[in-house]
């Protein structure tokens, strides 16, 4: 089968490697859909995700697929299921599994992280670790669970009530999935702060009542002048040491700050204790996704909670790798691309290679993104029909 493995800090290639053994409480899984996550693009720079890396490692835990192999024991699963994936197997008999704080499991199995994931075109997982698609959604939709049930258990962990308002800093993908589940959670207003024209007009689609431009924009002047005040929750999705100070001086008395987007291991932030005694702040975090699968699961299912505008971009396994450095160059999440199986006029890598910081990654050949879209923020990359 095709993998893209990661070997170490930037140097991730799609070679051959032997479909997965599948053992007696697996299931085997022919690959439809898998997210790139940040935590995949921090790994490939030489950083720990959520968990440390060991290479050679196939990368990929928002996957979702086909199962085309049953172990003995399984039964609640068959040949031809629709399904996702938790990627955090925990063991349930550990100090912490057993305080049901499984996410911090002693004896993790990370799905894609510690051991080999979905961006591949065949997985081996455990069945306890499977859901079963509704009908009606696609792959890519529950590829997205996962991310979705991360936000969940950080949304849980907001205090939001039916009174709140919730200002969210940074509008990719994760930006965007906060803003609506804080409106499912009973938010009174939702605001975002995002540089990105067409992030904050998605924003605004999906029921932002205000999207400013903190580059162009004073902050607390136009929070002031909309009435967005007093803002009880902040939730930092970029992942900056800048917005993560900003979270802090823009909360309001009492507020909770959600410190969501995820750092490099090494990034500190100043922050004032004075502020945070006199404006009596709540500063937390969120880990993974502890128990909020099903529920990550259903948000993610049509006509269900969250909309999904934003898993649109896909790549053919073949070219994952150059989807790395895309998301590396400059603008993040905002240059998204898709790819497609026509046969309609390809760029070369070319256009890519003209951007920054992609000339010293290794890029492989094959044609590349057919069209620039407007405004995504997720990547995910497809396979083509299941062989049973
Ligand atoms: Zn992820
Ligand atoms: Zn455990």
């Amino acid at each position: 089968m095709k993998s893209a493995v990661f070997f170490g800090k930037h140097d991730l290639r799609v070679v051959d490697s032997p479909v997965p053994h599948v053992a007696a409480d697996e299931v085997l899984i022919h690959v439809m859909a898998c997210g790139v996550c940040g935590t995949d693009v921090h790994i490939f720079q030489g950083d720990e995700g959520a968990a440390k890396t060991t290479p050679p490692t196939i990368l990929g835990h928002e996957f979702s697929g086909v199962v085309t192999r049953v172990g003995e024991q399984v039964t609640e699963f068959k040949v031809g299921d629709r399904v996702c994936v938790d990627p955090n197997d925990m063991c349930g008999h550990c100090y912490y599994c057993r305080g049901g704080q499984g996410h911090f499991c002693q004896n993790m199995v990370g799905i894609g992280t510690t051991v080999n994931g979905g961006f591949a075109q065949y997985v081996a997982v455990r069945a306890k670790q499977v859901y079963r698609l509704a009908g009606g959604t696609t792959f890519a939709q529950g590829a997205m669970s996962e991310p979705v049930a991360c936000c969940l258990h950080g949304i849980d962990l907001c205090r939001i009530v039916p009174s709140s308002r919730v200002l969210v800093i940074g509008g990719g993908m994760i930006g965007l999935i906060m803003l609506q589940l804080a409106k499912l959670a009973g938010a009174h207003q939702v605001a975002l702060l995002e540089p990105v024209e067409q992030k904050r007009a998605m924003a605004q689609q999906l029921g932002a009542d205000l999207c400013i431009d903190p580059l162009h924009e004073n902050v607390p002047e136009r929070l002031r002048q909309e009435g967005f005040f007093p803002i009880s929750t902040v939730i930092e999705c970029a992942g900056l040491p800048g917005t993560m100070a900003q979270a802090v001086e823009l909360a309001s008395n009492k507020a909770t700050v959600m410190l969501f987007g995820l750092t490099k291991p090494d990034d500190t932030f100043p922050l004032k204790p004075f502020t945070v005694f006199q404006k009596e702040l709540t500063i937390t975090a969120s880990f993974i996704n502890p128990y909020t699968m099903q529920r990550g699961w259903t948000s993610s299912t049509p006509g269900k909670s969250t909309s999904h505008p934003w898993c649109a971009t896909q790549y053919r396994w073949t070219t994952l790798p150059t989807c790395y450095p895309t998301r590396l160059c400059g603008r993040g999440a905002s240059i998204w691309w898709t790819r497609t199986y026509s046969r309609r006029r390809p760029h070369r890598t070319s256009k890519i290679s003209r951007m920054k910081g992609v000339s010293q990654l290794r890029r492989l050949p094959g044609d590349f993104f057919v069209r620039r879209a407007h405004a995504a923020v997720k990547t995910a990359y497809t396979d083509t029909a299941p062989v049973a």
